[in-house]
């Protein structure tokens, strides 16, 4: 008696090795039909005897390719259509595609085998992969994704990698980058050789997966410093590649949930708590970032005798973009690289390494890039597209097409013009991607005027806009990831800087609202005037200026302990005469305020270091001690807190003892705001985003105050910047429900 299903698989299941899958599971068991790639997924007819086509069913899922993520799958008895055997069909392309763009893949534990099998043909060959991993966003051109649109179109296959390529038994069958020595491209010069410079303390421009990599031995401080010096990184923290989970280990503790995310098919950098001094990697950091060899390259560096924790840093100078056309790396990276170790593949697009956390409220991805990317994190409710530009720092874009929503690679900020031809180019790869004309979108943008994503916005001439509130899109990133239209939330927005509804600048904000209704704000930090703008972000001494104006009484700060420098006495002048000063609720600037106090005076190299510094001194104390922070009216007042800092510090208090109750102090005061405001709306849900929840110690606090209401956090796009497009993409699809 035969039976006839009709499946339809929707996820990630293209460029996957899904149908050569499907093919070996029906022809094991002696089915017939057809697998076809469609524009929304893939469809299976099979039909045969009622007891292979269940075990067909259930495997179909139990054993689907690693890379694979099956989303949905529907099943319809049908009608026997009386096949004689199994077979992969051509995809027909109809309507506009909505199948998704596989990120890249790590080399898979088959493909490594073969690259240290002294029989195989692909033995040290640094460009193995196969249909189960390897290069997929960082190679494509365009869709449909076929070899000739990615950009290993210019190497032919020979007759042996044509011939897996064409076998659907095969594990290569349709794997589009494949190739080998005698048909692909290669590296130059020598893995050994190049393995003997990092082994002798050189520092080496190597060409990877989304871009090059600056490298060198983590272990030899002499190096790690004159790379720091060559590459203008005074103190940023380098991540580094340990050569396997064991090497991993011997630097940072690792929990379960940590080597679970070093392990998954992203590879990205995680953070973890350091457990030995590697000196000039991470300086004044309780964390070191760390990854694990994910291209072929990397396990052959390896092999070869490279040190077993390399450095590998973005290749550029200071916070420029990564380099990743060769041309344009020899020429930046000429002062800073020894030499370079140079692939011939073309890379079609910066994608950098991301960057996750195993953090107190599950995993926490700080920067969405490689292995995420341009993966869809959340179906919102339209159908029409929508384009989400994000915000200017940190920016990543957002498409959402048939409901599905795309987030872009992480692209850096947008002052740099690089930066900004990068904006537009993916912009205009993804709309390509999935057959969109950009002015037929609805566009979302912040509501900053000044923002060049916002310039972008305005001027695509016939597009349909939305400005959204900078924190609104942040809670509303997380009520997103999470499909959660109508669930009403108290939303707390920490962050470093957003332009608020009254033009002035926000960062401490808490909402009520749903997605659905919107959402009101209801209460925030006292203002505080920043004197200098801009300048004040990189200056913690001239944010203390803005907020300890507001003081009745202060000593000289000048002087000891607190030994402000001059540009302390100048910035208070700006606030006491009104001039170039500017108004904020910026809990970020208030860290940076405190930071001062405790003794960061100096200029910061990075964005948040001044942050960082606070939550890395404040790890060392085990004090239970708390400042007062009260709630006044709608506005938390920082004034009592400050005072009793600067008391505090007169006195002589550890600034490690300062730094700790401080966090406990605002995670206090957040708490029981939420839980006032919980009340008060009948709420029982509080939704955290914005730059400032990046600070674990500040979420454990927050976790060990606030056990009774549930508290969403952000875990498929970054609690900064990078998660705003999809904040203003689920604002912009409900403002729209209708249209
Ligand atoms: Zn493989
Ligand atoms: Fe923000």
């Amino acid at each position: 008696m035969t039976s006839a299903r009709s499946i339809h698989v929707r996820g990630v299941v293209q460029g996957v090795g899904f149908r050569p899958f499907v093919f070996r599971l029906a022809r094991e068991r002696s089915l017939a039909g057809w697998v076809s790639n469609a524009e929304d997924g893939v469809r299976i007819h099979v039909e045969g005897a009622e007891e292979p086509l269940a075990a067909f069913l259930s495997d179909l899922t139990a054993q689907s390719p690693p890379a694979a993520l099956i989303l949905s799958l529907d099943v319809e008895p049908c009608q026997p259509a009386g096949l004689r055997d199994f077979t992969i069909r051509e995809s027909r392309r109809n309507g506009r595609p909505s199948a998704r763009i596989s990120p890249d893949l790590p080399v898979c534990d088959e493909c490594v085998g073969e690259l240290f099998d002294p029989s195989d043909r692909r033995y040290l060959y640094p460009y193995i992969n196969c249909a189960n991993c390897g290069p997929r966003y960082s190679v494509i051109e365009c869709l449909p994704y076929d070899r000739g649109n990615t950009t290993m179109r210019q190497w032919a296959l020979d007759q042996f990698c044509a011939a897996q390529y064409n076998d659907p038994c095969d594990r290569r069958f349709h794997a589009q980058p494949v190739a080998c020595p005698a048909c692909g491209p290669r590296y130059e010069p020598a893995v050994e050789e190049i393995a003997g410079l990092l082994k002798a303390g050189a520092i080496v421009a190597i060409k990877g997966i989304g871009g090059y990599h600056l490298s060198c031995d983590a272990r030899n401080a002499e190096t790690v410093r004159a790379l720091r010096k060559r590459k203008f990184r005074k103190e940023k923290p380098f991540a580094v590649m340990a050569a396997n989970v064991a090497a991993a280990r011997s630097i940072v503790e690792l929990s379960s949930n940590a080597e679970m995310l070093l392990t998954s098919a992203a590879r990205p950098i995680v953070l973890a708590p350091a457990i030995a001094d590697l000196p000039e990697v991470a300086p004044a950091n309780r964390e070191l970032g760390v990854m694990l060899p994910y291209a072929p390259l990397h396990h052959l560096l390896f092999a070869a005798g490279a040190p077993l924790l390399l450095v590998m840093t973005s290749a550029n100078r200071s916070s420029e973009p990564i380099a990743y056309q060769d041309e344009d790396a020899r020429e930046r990276l000429s002062g800073i690289a020894d030499a370079f170790l140079v692939g011939q593949r073309p890379i079609a697009r910066r994608v950098d390494d991301s960057l996750v956390r195993a953090g107190v409220f599950g995993p926490v991805i700080l920067r969405r890039s490689r292995g995420y990317a341009p993966g869809a994190v959340a179906t919102l409710p339209r159908d029409r597209p929508v384009l989400a530009v994000g915000a200017d720092l940190k920016n990543a874009i957002t498409l959402v097409v048939g409901g599905q929503a795309f987030v872009s690679q992480h692209i850096g900020d947008l002052d740099h013009y690089e930066s900004l031809k990068s904006f537009r180019q993916t912009i205009a790869d993804l709309a390509a991607m999935y057959d969109i004309d950009v002015k037929e979108t609805l566009v979302a943008h912040d509501a900053h005027p000044q923002y060049a994503s916002t310039a972008y916005a305005l001027d695509l001439h016939g597009a349909r806009r939305v400005a959204v509130q900078h924190h609104r899109a942040h809670i509303a990133s997380v009520l997103a990831e999470r499909e959660a239209w109508d669930t009403r939330v108290v939303g707390v927005s920490f962050d470093g800087t957003g332009y608020g509804d009254d033009g002035t600048i926000w960062g401490g904000e808490f909402f009520t609202g749903s997605m659905r209704e919107g959402f009101e704000r209801v209460l925030h930090l006292r203002p505080a005037m920043l004197p200098g703008g801009d300048a004040a972000a990189r200056h913690p001494v001239q944010c203390a200026a803005g907020f300890l104006a507001q003081l009745s009484s202060l000593p000289d700060l000048t002087g000891p302990p607190f030994h402000f420098p001059a540009r302390y006495r100048n910035g208070a002048q700006l606030v006491q005469k009104g001039l170039r000063t500017f108004q904020t609720t910026s809990v970020g600037r208030l860290f940076d305020a405190v930071a001062a106090l405790v003794g960061f005076t100096r200029e910061t190299t990075f964005e948040g270091q001044a942050a960082m510094w606070l939550e890395h001194i404040a790890q060392a104390d085990a004090s239970s001690g708390r400042y007062p922070f009260p709630i006044a009216g709608e506005t938390l007042d920082f004034r009592p807190l400050l005072e009793a800092v600067v008391h505090d510090r007169q006195r002589g208090r550890e600034p490690a003892a300062i730094a700790r109750g401080f966090h406990r102090s605002v995670a206090a005061a957040l708490c029981e705001s939420a839980s006032r405001l919980c009340e008060a709306h009948s709420i029982d849900t509080v939704a955290l985003s914005g730059g400032v929840f990046q600070n674990e110690l500040l979420l454990s606090d927050i976790k060990l105050l606030l056990p009774r209401v549930k508290i969403w956090t952000n875990a498929a796009v970054p609690p900064n910047d990078g998660g705003i497009s999809l904040g203003q993409a689920a604002i912009a699809c409900m403002n729209f429900l209708s249209q």
